[in-house]
């Protein structure tokens, strides 16, 4: 007689599959009986500089503390954010990764019967904690591939309690205007919580997107959410961050476990965020990287979404079938990310390399394609 632990689980948790995350480097070098070193990972939107030179340091002097907890209150790093950003202490949530802030905003507002309201196409993160605390999640039809942001607005009830944003959006790569933004905000209720979720911000190079946190201020009922993960190259360390209100941010750390950023990271992310140059290079080699990609696409024939982020989707044509691709792309080495569980079947997301792992990239697929 073995116990049946399904159904014991709370109803939110039975019905989940768990993310699904970028098939792992070393376990594809495994499969084919290949060097590591001749995989090239295009799958999970990660900085393909290798880390900061600037956080060696800061890494090594913590190996001395290792015996010690990590400082709870994440002084330094989150005054050094303060600094930069304009915001004071009490405004900041330090996450083991970003997902550790959609993960609290969730917990603090969303029970059963609640829901929040999310667009089609959009990051799989926020229906997976929302279920998981009970919640339901309202999906608003795309507009264009972006967030239909009057919809949204629209879509919100007497059960709503967070609405989720994504800018720019993965994995679309299109993104919401300052003025979008803008009229959003002023319908949103204010018993309902924005969570703006700018997990590629320092990518975009557009004058009209807005910065989440020039609207702090006039909405104590907003958060936006911001990694280590992307630009700042420290995707394995998980260090993220929420800005609000004192208020949300108060709620929030109610239920952050006490360590949950170790003193490895919180280090490394402090010299990160001081090295200006290569934040300006993951900039440069990604504006680089996108032009060599979405040159290849035009030359190829195949339909893309103009992407702002560190990665762009594109269409396969009518006769290829996306398992069927990516298996042949995972023959070459080659890890990318098919999106059908986003509502985009027929549809490959890629991120950008190095100027030789596009190359790499694009040669396979002209072969595939072939
Ligand atoms: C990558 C990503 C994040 C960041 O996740 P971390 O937990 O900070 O690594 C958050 N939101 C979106 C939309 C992302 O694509």
């Amino acid at each position: 007689m073995s116990v049946n632990f399904l159904e014991l689980a709370v109803s939110g948790v039975q019905g989940l599959h768990p993310y699904q995350p970028g098939k792992p480097t070393d376990e594809l070098a495994r499969e084919l009986g290949i060097n590591e070193a001749d995989i090239v990972k295009l799958a999970s939107n990660e900085n393909p500089l290798g880390p900061s030179p600037a956080i060696e340091d800061a890494i090594k002097a913590q190996l001395a503390e290792l015996t010690r907890y990590p400082d709870g209150a994440g002084f330094e790093l989150k005054a050094e954010l303060c600094e930069r950003l304009g915001v004071e202490m009490n405004q900041i949530t330090l996450g083991n990764g970003s997902s550790d802030i959609l993960d609290f905003i969730v917990r603090v507002f969303v029970e059963k019967g609640d829901n929040v309201v999310v667009a089609q196409h959009a990051f799989s993160i926020y229906g997976l904690v929302t279920r998981a605390a009970g919640g339901d999640v309202i999906e608003v039809p795309a507009k264009n591939w972006g967030h239909d942001l009057p919809a949204m607005a629209a879509a919100i009830n007497d059960k709503t309690r967070i609405v989720f944003l994504t800018n720019p959006n993965n994995p679309t790569g299109t993104y919401n205007t300052r003025e979008e933004l803008e009229a959003f905000l002023k319908l949103v209720p204010e018993n309902v919580v924005v969570l703006l979720d700018e997990a590629y911000f320092e990518y975009v190079n557009k004058d009209d997107y807005p910065s989440g946190i020039d609207y702090l201020n006039q909405y104590p009922n907003l958060v936006v959410s911001r990694t280590f993960s992307k630009a700042y190259g420290l995707a394995s360390l998980r260090v993220g961050y929420g800005i609000s209100s004192p208020e949300l941010a108060d709620l929030m750390n109610r239920i952050r476990p006490p360590f949950n950023v170790d003193s490895f990271a919180l280090a490394a992310a402090k010299a990160a965020l001081c090295d200006d140059s290569y934040l300006a290079r993951s900039v440069e080699v990604n504006n680089q990287g996108m032009a060599q990609l979405t040159g290849a696409f035009d030359e190829l024939g195949l339909e893309f979404i103009p992407s702002v982020g560190n990665f762009v989707s594109f269409k396969l044509p009518e006769a290829f079938e996306d398992k069927a691709v990516n298996q042949a792309l995972l023959q070459q080495g080659v890890i990318i990310r098919p999106v059908a569980n986003y509502d985009m079947p027929g549809y490959i997301r890629v991120s950008v390399g190095t100027q030789a792992e596009n190359q790499t990239f694009i040669d396979a697929l002209k072969k595939v394609l072939a």
